[in-house]
């Protein structure tokens, strides 16, 4: 396989999960410690208009995948993110070289969804997916596997020990064997 992140003298990494895992919270403390940029897809669809409207069964935008790789090609062409969305089967795969997917306990996920004044359907929705593993699967299917890690975001101990754990990884990036 060609090693297309050759060029990019950062990685670029990805992290996904469930709605309520901690993304948007592990990909700021991450962006600080390693001074890297975090792209929160779902603000910058909503600043940008990048959808096709609302949805109003799911409570969410409509996002549009084509306009959002084409606004997202150039900076991530140039490494050094961090992209923060709940899927990831739409953007190429030569994007990333690290896929992290968030898991959460689910009466702890329960909790931050009800807090967060979810309704019912999307709050059930929610934990299904979390009960499924559907983010998982999601990302094992869509990128090698052996890029694809999935990390326990129950506690603040486990942002911290989340956030050493990946900057432990960029700082060793390339690994040795693609070096
Ligand atoms: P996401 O971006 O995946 O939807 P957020 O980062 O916005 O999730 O987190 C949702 C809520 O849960 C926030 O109030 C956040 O402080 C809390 N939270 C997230 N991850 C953890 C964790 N590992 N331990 C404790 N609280 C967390
Ligand atoms: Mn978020």
């Amino acid at each position: 396989m060609v090693q297309e992140s050759g060029k990019r003298k950062k990685p670029n990494i990805l992290v996904t999960g469930t709605p309520g895992t901690g993304k948007t919270t592990t990909c700021t403390a991450l962006a600080e410690a390693i001074e890297f940029h975090h792209i929160n897809v779902g603000e910058l669809v909503k600043e940008k208009n990048l959808h096709d409207g609302w949805d109003d069964e799911l409570d969410c935008y409509v996002l549009n995948e084509d306009l959002v790789c084409d606004e997202l090609e150039d900076v991530m062409e140039a490494g050094g993110n961090i992209v923060d969305y709940h899927g990831c089967d739409f953007f190429p795969e030569r994007w990333f070289d690290c896929v992290v997917v968030l898991q959460t306990d689910n009466t702890i996920l329960y909790d931050r969804l009800s807090r967060r004044g979810y309704k019912d359907s999307k709050l059930s929705n929610n934990i299904e997916c979390e009960i499924f593993q559907v983010l998982l699967e999601e990302a094992k299917e869509s990128y090698q596997e052996d890029k694809v890690i999935g990390l326990k975001s129950d506690t603040i101990e486990d942002i911290s020990r989340n956030v050493a754990t990946l900057t432990d990884w960029v700082r060793n990036w390339p690994c040795p064997s693609q070096r």
